[in-house]
């Protein structure tokens, strides 16, 4: 196994689980075993947290410039270890190197980011009496929990310290159980940087150890980045415990719009920028509904099928590669389950559809990128997250049809707009139920603005000033200089 055994972190120490299971990590391209984590326990949790809420009164009690400069020493770690990191990232998860790379800086970029930004934890002060003088303070949760999916586990897992960091928490982070080898890495340079306790990494299944972190009644936030289901029933359990404040970055089922004055070949292009077939479609802001006017449908049909069908499917370490294989043999047969619903349900597949044919193709979880068109919004794959390389294309014809679509499904995450009518777009753009809308692009984060959903997609948006407010508290203050009011 290329990557050996990957140990957890607990109180600046290296881990194994206490019954002292191990989770093999596959290759995604070829089903070859990789390396192994420790499956993690209840009992690893539990000690997790309490190293973490040891540790949290001094981190807390460092001022904000020495924390922010730990965070950036952090960062540099990231990028000097980059190729480390890339190379075990793109052969565990089987995303491809080229568009990897941003993986890392962006991890290093939110933690340099969120140490510029914690002078901005500020309070208010109010008028509320003629004598007093009221205030608000920010203060820290304390331990958060963060728990990560498999599509970027890296960056998710390292980008996602930066805000409870700053603000004074320290953390416990879940990796995920599949593509989970990564973790060790920022277990290591968390060693090395951070004093210990200050970032704890158990890795495991989301039964018991996500599960374990959720309902620990000493971890008063959580933040969970993955699926809707996952999401409902964090929600469910932390609730039986105790009151937490939890985030949720979960799915989505993101339309892209085009109007009848667009550009079609610039819709597409958007389109397959946007579905990040980097990651297989592995995305939560995939562009996976084509929602086009019907008098441009057949020409953005066959644009899309002719740039999805060019996609060069490849060894995720070959710079390359567009496109490499599914994350695991569940995801894969869960992929494949949509793709044969929209083969029965009447579909017009147009490219795709199985294996991409070549040997090379026929072990590891390798999925053609797919286009089906004539699809309508009632089809599963018309309706539901596929979570893979899967575009589905509709035709509509009035724009309150269109919203409709857009607006039909559960999912809130995304969504695009192509049109130069700035009437129609910016009506469209108020109209939609999505917390991110992107007007003649696609798929936009930019570092300041809030990325996060509307509906099944979430609650609580990250990447800005809010992500990091949300891992604080506020608390007023009341101070009377003379008695009475
Ligand atoms: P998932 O919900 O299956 O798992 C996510 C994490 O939750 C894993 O670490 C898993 O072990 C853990 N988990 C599972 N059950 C749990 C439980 N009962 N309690 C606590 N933790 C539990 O999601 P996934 O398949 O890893 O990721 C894909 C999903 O993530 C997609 O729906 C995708 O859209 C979403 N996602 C959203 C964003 C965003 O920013 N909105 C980003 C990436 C992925």
């Amino acid at each position: 196994m290329i990557f050996g055994d990957r140990p957890m972190l607990i109180g600046g120490a290296f881990a194994t689980a206490s019954a002292g299971a191990w989770i093999t990590s596959l290759n995604p391209a070829t089903e070859e075993p990789i390396g192994r984590v420790p499956a993690g326990t209840k009992d690893d949790v539990m000690r997790a947290v309490a190293v973490a809420a040891d540790a949290q009164p001094s981190w807390n009690e460092r001022s904000i410039w020495e924390r922010g400069a730990l965070l950036r020493k952090l960062a540099a770690r990231f990028r000097s270890n980059a190729a480390e990191i890339l190379k075990m990232e793109a052969t565990d998860t089987g995303n491809t190197i080229a568009k990897l790379r941003a993986d890392v800086e962006i991890a290093a970029g939110y933690l340099e980011y969120f140490a510029g930004l914690a002078t901005e934890m500020k309070g208010d002060t109010v008028p509320a009496s003629p004598r007093g003088i009221h205030f608000t303070l920010r203060e820290p949760y304390g331990v958060v929990g963060r728990i990560v999916p498999f599509n970027h586990p890296f960056m998710f897992a390292a980008a996602h310290l930066a805000a409870p960091l700053t603000a004074g928490n320290t953390v416990v982070i879940k990796t995920p159980e599949t593509s989970p080898l990564s973790g060790h890495l920022l277990a290591q340079a968390c060693a090395d940087v951070l004093p210990p306790g200050v970032v704890n990494i158990v890795s495991g299944y989301g039964m018991p150890v996500g599960d374990a972190l959720v309902r620990h009644p000493g971890v008063r936030r959580i933040g969970f980045t993955g699926s809707a289901a996952t999401g409902m029933a964090i929600q469910r359990a932390a609730a039986e415990t105790c009151v937490k404040h939890v985030s949720l970055e979960l799915g989505g089922k993101n339309p892209l719009i085009v109007f009848p004055d667009a550009d079609v070949v610039k819709a597409v292009d958007a389109t397959v920028a946007g579905m990040n077939f980097s990651w297989a479609g592995q995305s939560c802001g995939s562009t996976s509904r084509l929602l086009v006017h019907e008098s441009l449908y057949a020409k953005a049909v066959e644009l899309l099928t002719a740039k999805v069908a060019a996609l060069k499917v490849g060894d995720p370490l070959d710079a390359a590669s567009e496109m490499g294989p599914v994350n695991s043999a569940a995801h894969f047969k869960r992929v494949m389950s949509f793709i044969e619903a929209g083969k029965a349900e009447g579909t017009r597949l147009m490219t795709g559809g199985g294996r991409p044919a070549g040997a090379q193709f026929q072990r590891g979880y390798w999925i053609a990128p797919t286009v089906f068109a004539d699809v309508t919004p009632t089809m599963k794959v018309g309706r539901e997250e596929i979570f893979g390389p899967v575009v589905s294309a509709i035709k509509w014809s009035t724009v309150d049809e269109v919203i409709g679509i857009a607006n039909g499904t559960d999912y809130g995450l995304t969504a695009a707009v192509f049109t130069n009518d700035i009437t129609a777009a910016l009506s469209t753009a108020r109209r939609i139920d999505a917390g991110v809308v992107a007007i003649n692009s696609s798929n936009m984060h930019f570092v300041g603005l809030p990325f996060g959903g509307f509906k099944n997609s979430g609650v609580g948006g990250e990447e800005c000033l809010e992500e990091l407010l949300s891992y604080t508290q506020v608390k007023a203050v009341h101070i009377q200089m003379t008695p009475g009011r």
